[in-house]
């Protein structure tokens, strides 16, 4: 059985369950369904965006209430309710967003634990709200005349919503956005450096979590007909992220298993703890919490990726493989300025660490269609040159200037924006994503497709473009072979060639390669060396850190000597063979 033989199977049992499963396990199909839906959402934040939250009930609760209310007291129809519920989920989370999600390490999820308490109590408290007790008697769910208020029918409803939100965000995953938000976890520097605006892509996923529980909350308050605050508490905003943890939260359908597992045993635990024990008490929450520690013990990827084992091995694909639309070309980004005009300048740019300063007083500029290297001994400075360079950490003095532009201040992806991409030392990709896909990533500013086209699978003109133009930069490094693998498993040396496929996918006019030959043997040195003059020929500026004396000599036009900060010789390769200055760091260094 294939996978999509395996999806349909599961559709058709899902369509059956209402009929031939007893009522109560109706129930809890369709309580699966909604705390799916919220576990979906932590998927996309935990598992795939490295954001942890324990508040996501709070979301619930906001558009429960929000649609109790509209219905009870206005006489709203559900379906008009849901907008408004969902309007202040994200108004919600765009505030909460903006407040919390720069903040670092545990940060984030200890203020998820104060938002998630405090809904609780404001619903508890309010009197509009129902206090306590809450609200009841909410009107159904109707649809076409007909009302959703048997568990059977609500089964329907719910599992309907759950899998066109797992087809969307299964989609808007394996888009150019989805990479930019895969790249949140792990790689959010080396995403910035390709044009992502990391924090906008942090909100996005926050904004989209959160809608995906304020639909949950909508169709549960509506199913339930009644309303009050423990659901929407910290007990539940845990209990989701056990749901994700425990299925897998990288994987869609480690949602839907955890969502299942968790309820399932509720219930059971629930009704058959006390017959077994001999006594009455929430025991099941202790039973549960020693079920998840030695299952996340046994299976820390949590239980998805376990019973897709079972299934078999499954090659990953990338879309490139499952469609097959017509390219549209990506737009070309610039023109390169004319040859041996100022590119970069870098102006007494100093960058202190604490007392360290790991670059002073520097200057130096590259030229259009020059290839400049940078070298030195190991700690003189270079790759922080570079990071001051390419605004992954700003000069704390001097001046960048990039095609007439002062980037000394500017972000990461702006820079990207102008025209200037990058390699970095240590080697910064997905390697769960497919070779191509990585590379895919650095076209990302040569596309448009927004959210909506995303997730509805609309740009495949476009995502068949940007596919089309990684393979051919892969192409052109010498790894067109292997597209397809897992960029993993490539040896570290591939992985640096995979890199400069990824800076070239941008349509650059300036590149900055940091150590693009470490870890290469003396043929595929020869091969890079000869893309990189093409690549100059073709107008390209290039500016490399390199420590490979003989590799550097016969290949670059300049070079700019440093050590322990400072830039102590600059000139031609031969000058700088015989400068004496240059002689005595070499020699005068461990390496
Ligand atoms: P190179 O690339 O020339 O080998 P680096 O630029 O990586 O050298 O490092 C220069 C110096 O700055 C080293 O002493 C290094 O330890 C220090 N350094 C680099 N990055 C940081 C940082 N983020 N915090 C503190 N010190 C750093
Ligand atoms: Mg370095």
């Amino acid at each position: 059985m294939n996978h999509r033989h395996g999806i349909a199977l599961g559709i058709v049992l899902l369509a059956l369950a209402p009929w031939v499963l007893p009522e109560s396990l109706v129930t809890i199909l369709n309580y699966t369904g909604l705390f799916s839906l919220v576990a979906l959402g932590l998927v996309l934040l935990t598992g795939i965006g490295g954001m942890t939250s324990f508040g996501q009930a709070a979301f619930v609760g906001i558009s429960a209430y929000t649609s109790a209310i509209l219905c009870n007291s206005w006489g709203w129809s559900p379906w008009l309710s849901l907008w408004v519920g969902l309007a202040f989920v994200v108004l919600t989370a765009l505030i909460l967003g903006a407040l919390t999600l720069r903040l670092a390490g545990h940060y984030l999820p200890l203020s998820t634990i104060a938002w998630g308490l405090s809904l609780y109590y404001l619903a508890g408290n309010l009197k509009l709200l129902g206090g306590h007790t809450g609200l009841s008697g909410i009107t159904s769910i109707g649809f076409f005349g007909l009302s959703i208020d048997t568990g059977r029918r609500f089964t329907y409803l719910v599992w309907v919503i759950v899998l066109l939100a797992i087809w969307a965000i299964h989609n808007l995953l394996a888009s150019r956005l989805g990479r930019s938000i895969r790249c949140l976890r792990g790689g959010r520097t080396m995403a910035a450096a390709m044009g992502v605006n990391v924090a906008r892509t942090k909100l996005l996923v926050f904004v989209l979590a959160a809608l995906l529980a304020g639909v949950s909350g909508w169709l549960y308050v509506h199913f339930q007909r009644f309303v009050n605050p423990t659901p929407f508490g910290l007990t539940y905003g845990i209990e989701y992220l056990f749901m994700t943890v425990l299925g897998g939260a990288g994987y869609l359908g480690g949602a839907i298993l955890g969502a299942g597992i968790i309820t399932l045993l509720r219930e059971w635990l629930v009704e058959y703890l006390p017959v077994l024990i001999g006594q009455q008490g929430n025991y099941e929450t202790l039973v549960l919490a020693v079920l998840i520690i030695f299952t996340l013990h046994r299976a820390p990827d949590g239980l998805w990726p376990r019973l897709a084992q079972l299934w078999g091995p499954r090659e990953r694909k990338s879309h490139s493989q499952n469609h097959t639309a017509a390219a549209l070309p990506l737009p070309q980004r610039g023109k390169h300025p004319e040859r041996g005009t100022t590119v970069l300048q870098l102006t007494r740019a100093t960058k202190r660490f604490g007392g360290l300063v790991a670059v002073n007083d520097v200057s130096f500029e590259v030229r259009a269609g020059e290839i400049l290297a940078l070298i030195g001994p190991n700690g003189a400075g270079k790759s922080t040159t570079f990071n001051l360079l390419s605004g992954v950490s700003p000069a704390t003095s001097g001046q960048v200037n990039f095609l007439g532009q002062d980037i000394t201040q500017m972000e990461s992806h702006q820079i990207a924006k102008l025209g200037m991409s990058r390699s970095f030392q240590h080697v910064q990709l997905l390697p769960q994503l497919t070779v191509l896909e990585n590379v895919a990533i650095g076209a990302h500013l040569r596309g448009s497709a927004g959210l909506a086209k995303a997730m509805l699978h609309l740009e495949r003109g476009e995502e068949q473009g940007i596919l089309q133009e990684a393979q051919r930069h892969l192409n052109r490094v010498g790894l067109g072979a292997q597209a397809h693998t897992l960029a993993g498993n490539l040896a570290l040396g591939d992985q640096r060639i995979l890199e400069i496929a990824r800076a070239l996918c941008a349509d650059p006019c300036l590149l900055l390669l940091d150590e693009p030959a470490a870890g290469l043997r003396l043929q595929e040195k020869q091969a890079l060396a000869k893309t990189l003059q093409q690549l100059r020929g073709e107008g390209l500026s290039i500016l490399l850190v390199e420590h490979d004396m003989e590799f550097v000599m016969d290949l670059v036009d300049r070079i700019v000597v440093m050590e322990f900060g400072e830039k102590i010789a600059q000139g031609l390769p031969a000058e700088i063979q015989s400068h004496p200055a240059v002689i005595e760091a070499y020699l005068g260094s461990v390496e």
